[in-house]
C-alpha cells in the first residue's frame, strides 16, 4: 500500500515550533513584570517619560518580536489546517482519480477532522480497490475461458486431435473444393478393437494414454495434421486427399493399420491392439458429407462383422447389409407381436447320458425377410437397444414351457436362458424374472441364465451384481463360449458361476491335436477347484463325448445328442 507525499512538517518540527513560541510569550510576561518590580511604579513612570524614545522603541521591538511569532504560529496552524485540507482535496484525490493509483492511502494526520476524513477516504479506496481486483480477476477468468472455449470446441481434450465437429466442419469444405476439382479423396475411419477390456484390465488412466499414444501414430503417419479427428472414445477419422490413387490409398490404408497394431509401450505394460478399418472414396457419397460418413462406417462394420479382416473398402454391396439390418432392427418389435419368434430347445445330457436341462434358443421365422438365425438378428438387436423385447419374450416363453418339460423330464431339469450383456444393464431385468415365475408358477431352482465369456469381461462389477441377486433368487448361472478370445483365467476366482460352457472350439481340438484335450482337462481340473461344473458346447461324434467324459466333463451338449427343436418334439417324443 503507497502513501502520499505531502508537504507535512515533521513532529519534532512541531514541537519546537510549539515551545518557542510559547517561550517567547512566557519571556515578555516575565520581563514586563522584572521591571516593574524592579523599578517601581514611580520611578517606571520618570524612566518612561525620561526615555520616553527609547521606551516606546522598546514596547515596538517587543510586540513586533510577539506579533511575528504570533503571526507564525498563527500562519502555522492556519497553513496546517489548510494543507491538510489543500492536500487531501486536490493533490491526493486528484493523483488517485486521474493516475487511478487506487492502491495510495491518505497519511495519518494530526488534525483529527481531518484523520477520521482520511480513515473514511482509506476505506472508500480499500473498497474500491477490492471490487477493482475482483473485477479484474472475473475479467481474466473470463479471457481464459474464452480461450479454452474455442480451444475446447475444436480440440478433442485427451489426444489434442481435431474433435468430431471441427473435423466435419473442415471436412465439408475440403469435399466442396474436391468436387469443384473432381478429384476424389477418401475418407479412413479405425475402430480400435475390445478397447474397453484395456481400461477393465489396466485402468483409466493406462486407456487413455493408450488413446494419446493411438493418435500420435497417426499424427505421425499423415501429412496433415489437421485432417485427423477423434471421433468418439476409440474411433479415429482420417481424411486422405486424392494424390496417392486408388491403389496406393488401399496400401496406405493397409500400412496404416500395420502401423497402428505394433505393440505400444504404456509405462511398464506392452499392450498391443486390434484395429478395424473402413475406407470409403468421396465420389461414391456424391461428395456428401453424412453419406461419406455413413459409408466409411458401414465399411468398418463390414470389417468388423464379416471379413474378419483389418481393413475394408465401402462398395454399395456393404449399404445393401446396412440396410436390411436397419430393416432388421425395425421388425423385431412387431415380429414378436405377430408371433414370429418362436423358442426352439437344444438338450443337454449328463455324465450317464440323461437328459438333465435344455438351452432356450430363440428363432425368427419372418415372413418378410424369411428364416433369421440368432447369430444373424441378436447383434443387431444387441446394437439397436431392442434386445429387452427379445429377452422378455424368451424368458416368458421359456417360463411358460418349464411345467410342460419338467413334466416330461423330472423336477430337477434345469432350462438355461440366454442373457445378453445390454440386458444386465437395465434395472428390469429382476422384476421380469420374478414376475414370470410367479406367473407360470416356475421354481427357481430349474431355471438357469447363460451369459457370454465377453459380456461378462465387458462389466464384470455389474454382472456380478444381477449375478448374486438372481443367485438369491435361486437360479444357478453358466458362463457361455468359455474360451473364446481370453488368454487371462485369472478372472475365473472372481466370477460367481456354477457352469463353465466350453466353446465348441475347444471341443473341437480335441480331434485335431493332443494338446487340446490337454488343455480341456487342466480348464476341467481348474473349474473343479472353483466349485464349478463344465457343460462340453457343440459336442458332434460319439468319439468327442467319450474324451469329454473322460476328462471329467459334467454335461454335455450338441448335434450327437440334440438338435435345437421346437417344444412340441421334445415332448411328444
Ligand atoms: P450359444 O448360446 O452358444 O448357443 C449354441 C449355439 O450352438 C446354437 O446356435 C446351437 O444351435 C449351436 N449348436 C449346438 N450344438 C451344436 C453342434 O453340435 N454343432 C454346431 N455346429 N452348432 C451347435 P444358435 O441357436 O444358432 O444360436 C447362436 C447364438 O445366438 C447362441 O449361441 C446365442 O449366443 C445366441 N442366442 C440364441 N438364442 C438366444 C436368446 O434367446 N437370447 C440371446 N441373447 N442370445 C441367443
Ligand atoms: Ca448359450
Ligand atoms: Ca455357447
Amino acid at each position: 500500500m503507497g502513501s502520499l507525499n505531502l508537504l507535512n512538517l515533521s513532529k519534532v518540527q512541531y514541537v519546537i515550533l510549539g515551545l518557542s513560541f510559547l517561550l517567547s510569550s512566557i519571556m515578555l510576561v516575565l520581563t514586563a513584570v522584572f521591571f516593574l518590580l524592579s523599578i517601581g511604579m514611580q520611578n517606571m513612570i520618570s524612566i518612561i517619560s525620561s526615555n520616553l524614545e527609547y521606551f516606546l522603541l522598546l514596547v515596538i521591538a517587543v510586540l513586533g518580536l510577539n506579533y511575528s511569532l504570533l503571526h507564525f504560529g498563527f500562519q502555522f496552524f492556519i497553513q496546517r489546517a489548510l494543507h491538510d485540507t489543500v492536500s487531501v482535496t486536490s493533490f491526493d484525490l486528484e493523483s488517485i482519480l486521474q493516475k487511478k493509483q487506487f492502491n495510495l492511502r491518505l497519511p495519518n494526520y494530526s488534525n483529527s477532522v481531518m484523520q477520521t476524513f482520511a480513515a473514511q477516504v482509506n476505506q472508500l479506496l480499500n473498497t474500491l480497490e477490492k471490487e477493482i481486483e475482483a473485477r479484474l480477476n472475473l475479467a481474466r477468468l473470463s479471457l481464459q475461458d474464452q480461450m479454452q472455449k474455442s480451444n475446447l470446441t475444436q480440440y478433442d481434450k485427451l489426444t489434442g486431435l481435431p474433435n468430431r465437429l471441427y473435423f466435419t466442419q473442415t471436412l465439408q469444405n475440403e469435399l466442396i473444393k474436391a468436387n469443384k476439382a473432381g478429384i476424389n479423396p477418401a475418407l479412413i475411419l479405425i475402430d480400435l478393437n475390445e478397447f474397453k477390456s484395456v481400461n477393465d484390465v489396466h485402468g483409466l488412466a493406462i486407456g487413455d494414454a493408450l488413446l494419446i499414444a493411438v493418435g500420435k501414430r497417426l499424427s505421425e503417419f499423415t501429412i496433415n495434421k489437421k485432417m485427423i479427428s477423434r471421433l468418439s472414445s476409440d474411433e479415429f477419422l482420417l481424411y486422405v486427399g486424392d494424390e496417392l490413387g486408388d491403389v496406393a490409398l488401399i496400401e496406405y490404408a493397409n500400412d496404416l493399420v500395420q502401423h497402428l497394431i505394433q505393440p505400444y509401450q504404456i509405462e511398464h505394460w506392452q499392450i498391443q491392439i486390434a484395429v478395424t478399418a473402413g475406407l470409403a472414396l468421396a465420389k461414391d457419397a456424391d461428395y456428401d458429407l453424412s453419406t461419406l460418413l455413413a459409408n466409411v462406417d458401414i465399411a468398418q462394420q463390414y470389417a468388423k462383422q464379416h471379413s474378419k479382416q483389418a481393413f475394408c473398402l465401402y462398395t454399395p454391396s456393404m449399404k445393401a447389409v446396412r440396410m436390411r439390418q436397419q430393416q432388421i432392427a425395425n421388425s423385431i418389435i412387431s415380429a414378436i407381436a405377430q408371433k414370429e419368434l418362436s423358442i426352439y430347445y437344444q438338450a443337454k445330457v449328463d455324465c450317464k447320458g440323461k437328459v438333465m436341462g435344455f438351452e432356450a434358443l430363440v428363432r425368427w421365422h419372418s415372413a418378410e425377410l424369411g428364416f433369421l438365425p440368432p447369430d444373424d438378428f441378436i447383434p443387431i438387436a444387441e446394437s439397436s437397444g431392442k434386445i429387452r423385447h427379445i429377452t422378455n419374450f424368451v424368458i416368458d416363453q421359456a417360463f411358460a414351457d418349464i411345467p410342460k418339460l419338467i413334466n416330461k423330464y423330472g423336477q430337477a431339469l434345469i432350462v438355461s436362458i440366454n442373457l445378453s450383456a445390454i440386458d444386465l444393464k437395465a434395472n428390469t431385468l429382476l422384476n421380469t424374472i420374478e414376475q414370470s415365475m410367479l406367473k407360470h408358477r416356475v421354481n427357481a431352482k430349474n431355471v438357469e441364465f447363460e451369459i457370454t465369456e465377453s459380456s461378462y469381461l465387458e462389466n464384470i462389477d455389474q454382472v456380478n451384481n444381477v449375478f448374486d441377486a438372481l443367485h438369491t433368487l435361486g437360479c444357478s448361472l453358466a458362463l457361455d463360449d468359455f474360451g473364446t478370445g481370453y488368454s487371462s483365467l485369472s478372472y475365473l476366482t472372481k466370477i460367481r458361476v456354477d457352469v463353465l460352457k466350453l466353446d465348441k472350439q475347444f471341443v473341437d481340438e480335441i480331434e485335431r491335436s493332443n494338446s487340446g484335450s490337454v488343455i480341456i482337462k487342466c480348464v476341467v481340473d481348474m473349474a473343479k477347484e472353483l466349485n464349478m461344473k463344465v457343460c462340453a458346447e457343440g459336442v458332434e461324434s460319439l468319439s468327442q463325448a467319450n474324451t469329454l467324459l473322460q476328462i471329467g466333463c459334467d454335461q454335455l451338449q450338441g448335434y450327437h445328442y440334440s438338435v435345437p427343436a421346437p417344444l412340441s418334439k421334445h415332448i411328444n417324443e
